[in-house]
């Protein structure tokens, strides 16, 4: 979520006022700001969609709830020492969180572990352990309508009776330390983005979000008007026409097999009443197909943890595999491909089919991503129930990511087409028609140079790196993964100094390189990216021959506070994934309305901004889809770039034999072994044609007329990559409901 200070006061329209209120009072209203800490309870992309998300359903005037956990410490803070990554806890509730009430007359009951027994009224699941969910509050303010949603928060909470037996045995001192252990299911968030890491506690925090948050829906639904509290009050029978249920990734699958316990054994319904209930009333997005990725939690945990569930998707899986048999008879080899569970070597539930035949809709987040979806990783699927399958590309709320990070922007824009675009982006293509006036491209430039003097300042201060504010400001910033391949910018970057070693007098268009992103802390080859960076960038800066013409910081601690200090000073934005692994990206958006162009894959949303903005405004390279299948199936062998490309083999012997590593020659032996003998991400095929494509980036950039208009292309062209596009299609595509636009009279929301 990052801080919620600047955002409430500007969706609720009092922004101005307040900054007017402490500049009477002779506060700076900066130096407050700063004093709120990020809530950091995701990973990367994921987690900020669903902020994202979170503002465009208030703003739309949705009745939508986000739910999630209440880590106690979030995502850790990243120190650099000696040119490598330290995690350090997120303490961040320390000095409490005044956006936040805690709803005690809400507290859940949520079981774990037990065994199941038949009983003449059905299953029942005894003996388990009690944990309490406590409900957290926090605001979710629409932007000048008046609405106000809820975030609600689940925090782990021992039941008095916590571990009877201490307190039968004596061991009272005992007792009540071991209530940490109930407690300690909401302690932290795991670190791993695009990975999947099968541990029970993640596994508990998964089943926890889920039980809670169902009761919590099924309560309120029980409760509401149209519920009918008469006649049929209690029945089900209407719950997926008042409640719809999205899973962000396969993270809450288990609310499938929670919702059909509650349905059977609860509510005593026959099987297929409940299945028909459940797949109406949910909707699956996939968010990745990296197979390192994708959720597959063992039998035997499942079994141990949830032996009710556990039994519960052995018949869902039984009636699919009736269902695929019916349709594909005679085809072994399907059936085994689509079954729910895993069978070698060890039992594993498959949580995306899982959450396939569970919903009645099923998405990527862009165009291209849900084509792959069909097509390659759930085809069996798409064979089987076609209807399902959708895309909903992914969008940012243009309230955080333009008018809070770049105020100055804003006004520029405002001054020309109003203010309807911080609700209807697709009004700034109105821009188009100044994009080549000399007037408009000098108020955006000069907005642009305004923001890269306040980055430069804050860099030098935390970096002691002199920064030359003229150079273009070209910046990755994202986890720090394989696939989104930092190592082939770095690549660019070491190519670039061998190059003005070779000829220090060449004309050279300057650049200041930022590179930002935590690794997770068990990820080693991300780590010594990391570490990469910094040893290439000790070189480079230190290089009296280089001077103000090459710089690479590393950016420590990305997070979202800092990511809206980075845009809005970005000229270029570096998203160059490997064709087919970046499911939409949305770091990508954010660059593209702040004004940066783009250096990009055709990946992801990067194939719909091309579209959006004109292939001609964007600097496009590397392989298609098309061509990485290929070389997958002919057999990539790194070792043929390498051989025939010299700067490339130049950059790479630097790196294996210890030019930027002379203490330790062998620090970076692994990752020249990565990139030459186990990339799965294809770097050297694209290097020649990321280099090319750079020195395409710095033609354009040396005509600063040129570049002021490309840029006015790309913010006019990104309303397309509004959330609240990506709500409205949500709502009526797959929920069911309408959103609304409506607003309160404009005064409210003005600054004065
Ligand atoms: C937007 C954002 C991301 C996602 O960036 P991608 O480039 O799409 O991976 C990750 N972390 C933070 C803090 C963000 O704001």
């Amino acid at each position: 979520m990052g801080r919620s200070l600047t955002n409430t006061m500007i969706n609720l329209g009092i922004q101005g006022a307040c900054d007017e209120a402490m500049y009477q009072l002779g506060l700076d209203i900066e130096e407050m700001e700063n004093n709120e800490e990020d809530a950091g309870l995701g990973n990367g992309g994921l987690g900020r969609l669903a902020a994202c998300f979170l503002d465009s359903m208030a703003t739309l005037g949705l009745a939508a709830y986000g739910y999630g956990i209440r880590y106690e410490y979030g995502i850790f803070a990243q120190k650099i020492q000696n040119g490598e990554q330290i995690e350090k806890p997120d303490d961040w509730l320390r000095y409490g969180n005044p956006w936040e009430k805690a709803r005690p007359e809400y507290m859940i009951p949520v079981h774990f572990y037990g065994r199941v027994i038949d009983t003449p009224e059905g299953k029942k699941w005894v003996d388990t352990q009690l944990v309490y969910a406590m409900p957290y509050d926090n605001p979710v303010p629409g932007y000048g309508n008046n609405v106000v949603n809820t975030l609600r928060l689940w925090s782990a909470k021992s039941p008095i009776e916590f571990n009877l037996k201490f307190f039968n045995d004596g061991d009272y001192i005992q007792a009540v330390l071991d209530r940490n252990l109930a407690e300690n299911i909401s302690r932290v968030l795991y670190p791993n983005d695009n990975f999947f890491e099968g541990k029970e506690l993640r596994l508990k925090q998964e089943y926890f979000m889920c039980a809670a948050t169902l009761q919590d829906i099924i309560r309120r639904y029980k409760s509401s008007k149209f519920g009918c509290r008469e006649a049929v009050r209690k029945s089900m029978d209407h719950f997926p026409d008042k409640v719809a249920i999205q899973l962000n990734d396969t993270h809450p699958s288990l609310a499938i097999p929670e919702l059909m316990r509650i349905l059977l054994d609860v509510e005593g319904l026959p099987w297929e009443k409940a299945w028909d209930i459940t797949v109406r009333a949910c909707a699956y997005t996939n968010h990745t197909v990296l197979p390192e990725a994708l959720e597959r939690w063992p039998v035997s945990l499942l079994e141990f943890i949830l032996p009710r569930h556990m039994q519960i998707i052995y018949h869902i899986n039984f009636l699919h595999l009736e269902n695929v048999k019916q349709k594909f008879p005679d085809d072994i080899d399907r059936m085994r491909r689509m079954s729910l569970i895993e069978e070698s070597p060890e039992k594993k539930v498959n949580m995306a089919h899982l959450s396939i035949v569970g919903s009645h809709a099923v998405n990527g987040v862009a165009q291209i991503h849900s084509d792959i979806l069909k097509t390659e990783v759930f085809k069996d699927f798409y064979e089987l129930a076609p209807e399902k399958f959708q895309n909903k590309t992914n969008g940012i709320t243009p309230r955080r990511w333009l008018m809070l990070c770049n105020p100055g922007l804003s006004d520029v824009i405002s001054e020309k087409i109003g203010e309807d675009w911080v609700v209807h982006l697709e009004q700034l293509h109105q821009l188009k028609q100044w994009a080549k006036d000399p007037a408009f491209q000098r108020a955006v430039m000069k907005v642009k140079q305004e923001n890269k003097l306040k980055l430069a300042q804050i860099l030098e201060h935390d970096y002691g790196v002199e920064i030359n504010p003229a150079s273009m400001f070209d910046i990755q910033v994202k986890r720090i993964h394989e696939y989104k391949r930092q190592l082939l910018n770095c690549l660019h970057v070491i190519t670039m100094y061998n190059r003005i070693k070779k000829n220090p007098n060449a004309k050279f268009v300057p650049r200041t390189v930022m590179i930002g992103g935590k690794a997770a802390p068990g990820y080693h080859i991300a780590k010594k990216i990391i570490k990469l960076i910094c040893a290439v960038g000790a070189v480079v800066n230190n290089d009296p021959v280089v001077g103000g013409r090459l710089k690479l910081i590393f950016l420590e601690n990305y997070r979202v506070t800092l990511a809206e200090k980075i845009m809005p000073a970005a000229d270029l934005s570096q998203q160059i994934s490997t064709a087919g692994t970046e499911a939409s990206g949305t770091g990508n958006m954010k660059f593209m309305l702040n004004g940066a162009l783009t250096i990009g894959t055709m990946d992801g949303a990067n194939v719909e901004m091309a579209e959006e903005m004109g292939a001609e405004n964007m600097f496009i390279f590397g392989m298609r889809v098309d061509e990485v299948e290929e070389l997958k199936r002919k057999g990539y062998n790194a070792y043929s770039y390498y051989d025939s490309n010299i700067e490339l083999k130049q950059c790479i012997d630097e790196i294996q034999n210890g030019f930027f590593s002379p203490s330790n020659p062998d620090e970076f032996k692994d990752i020249a072994d990565v990139l030459l003998k186990y990339d799965r991400f294809y770097l050297l095929a694209d290097y020649d044609d990321y280099i090319k494509c750079q020195e395409k980036v710095n033609t354009a950039y040396a005509d600063q007329t040129k570049w002021a208009e490309m840029s006015i292309h790309n913010i006019a062209s990104s309303g397309k990559f509004s959330s609240d596009r990506t709500i409205a299609e949500y709502a009526r595509e797959i929920w069911g409901v309408e959103p609304s636009w409506q607003r309160l009279p404009s005064p409210h929301v003005s600054k004065e």
